[in-house]
């Protein structure tokens, strides 16, 4: 995921993502128009002001996913900003239910400590406390500046509640794996806490229908939808599982050099099954030139361009002895469906998209056809 980068802490960079000042807007339209004497511009400028805050409590709460994950040696990419919160990127998640336990209730624990803290700096200040849950439950557009501090402990409780619930993609749900993943194996807790976190999202659905929650409605397509992603990608690490990249990568894949033109590649296209292509400058690579690549260089350039000025330089790349799921998971999150495998530099075949599919299809339906794998 791409975004503006904002500051960087403890090697965490964080990002802010393109869409991300989009919650500023509805924050000020949301709270401008609160009170009742139409568009208020003080009111719109809380909103804007407690949101920011608001999200400086969001960065904290993934900063502490982050930590304890490197703590516990899982590396972390970056901390992207989101309209709807933030996502730290984390680049394999434990499968120790301890470990996922601790990385998991880190968040919401966050939260909790920040409204404990509000709630401390808040006493010697004569804060109203009851006056302002009162604004909030019952006539929110009366809600001023002196309600800033009961506003934000009130709203890192929510989070905390919110993010605890047990269905994935929340912390809860990891927190319920993890407690299940005790007593069972990792496949079934995983099984389970999927049925949870579904049965769940159908009560919130429900229930936001019943009661015209549009908000719950959305909260529930989220939650059912996360769940059954996190099921999925459970059930293809499972056949995944044990596989390494020399098991399965294209050794015949065709190559590229940097000076061939546009147009070879497109001929390649037609004549093969290949639709990536490494570019190689003798044994070494030198960059990738994907399908759609192609296609946007010939809507552009000439066919006779040379490669070298339309290749990617930034790709994923594989080791032999990588693991295959993990190489995929990198394959997906970078949107680029081939890497090249290369050994100290030098090119030795293509990892796309539709090997890892087709080993997925072939071991589905027979576990045992590549002899070698370990079994969980
Ligand atoms: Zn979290």
């Amino acid at each position: 995921m791409s975004g503006i980068r904002l500051f960087t802490i403890g090697g965490i960079e964080i990002k802010m993502h393109i869409t991300f000042p989009l919650i500023l807007i509805v924050a000020a339209v949301q709270f401008g128009f609160l009170s009742a004497e139409g568009f208020s511009l003080s009111g719109a400028l809380f909103g804007v002001v407690v949101t920011l805050i608001l999200f400086v409590c969001v960065v904290l709460h993934e900063l502490s996913h982050s930590l304890t994950a490197i703590r516990m040696g899982f590396p972390v990419r970056q901390i992207v900003l989101l309209p709807l919160g933030g996502v730290a990127q984390i680049e394999r998640m434990p499968e120790r239910p301890g470990q996922e336990f601790l990385m998991a209730i880190a968040g919401p624990l966050t939260n909790v400590v920040i409204a404990a803290a509000l709630l401390a700096i808040g006493l010697p200040l004569q804060v109203g406390w009851l006056a302002s849950l009162r604004k909030l439950a019952l006539s929110p557009g009366e809600l001023g500046w002196q309600d800033t501090l009961p506003y934000l402990v009130f709203t890192n409780l929510m989070l905390a509640a919110f993010n605890l619930l047990p269905a994935f993609p929340m912390d809860g749900g990891r927190v319920l794996r993890a407690l299940l993943a005790t007593v069972m194996p990792f496949a079934r807790a995983t099984a389970l806490a999927v049925s949870i976190g579904q049965g769940l999202a159908w009560f919130l659905g429900l229930a936001g229908l019943l009661s015209r929650n549009i908000m719950w409605i959305l909260i529930a397509v989220f939650v059912y939808s996360g769940a059954g992603q996190e099921g999925r990608m459970i059930q293809v690490r499972s056949v995944l599982r044990g596989l390494r990249v020399r098991q399965v990568f294209s050794r015949r894949a065709q190559t590229l050099s940097p000076n061939d033109p546009i147009d070879r590649a497109a001929d390649l296209i037609l004549e093969s099954f290949q639709s990536d292509f490494p570019i190689c400058d003798g044994k070494q690579i030198v960059g990738l030139l994907t399908h759609a690549d192609i296609i946007q260089a010939l809507k552009r350039h000439p066919p006779e361009t040379a490669v070298r000025t339309v290749m990617r330089a930034e790709f994923p790349t594989a080791r032999l002895d990588d693991e295959l799921f993990e190489v995929h998971r990198k394959m997906l999150e970078a949107g680029i469906g081939a890497a090249p495998v290369i050994d100290k530099g030098y090119y030795l075949g293509l990892l796309t998209e539709r090997d890892v599919g087709e080993v997925y299809q072939l071991l589905s339906v027979n576990p045992h056809l590549l002899g070698q794998r370990e079994r969980e």
